[in-house]
């Protein structure tokens, strides 16, 4: 049971904001997107969105 196919990656998704190779979409998680973001820019963009204080402790 070893993956043959391991330099054969049929999915070739880059993230839309840095383009930055990605395995999946970190927002819909899901191969096919065409709006797709790494966890970088996910984690950016929920960070904008929210603007969460620190909930760090406390
Ligand atoms: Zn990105
Ligand atoms: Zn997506």
């Amino acid at each position: 049971m070893t993956p043959a196919a391991s330099a054969c990656t049929s999915s070739t998704l880059a993230c839309r904001d840095c383009g930055r190779m990605i395995d999946l979409c970190a927002f819909c998680e899901r191969v096919e997107c065409a709006v797709a973001s790494c966890h970088v820019c996910l984690r950016l963009a929920l960070g904008e969105t929210l603007a969460h204080p620190h909930a760090h402790g406390g």
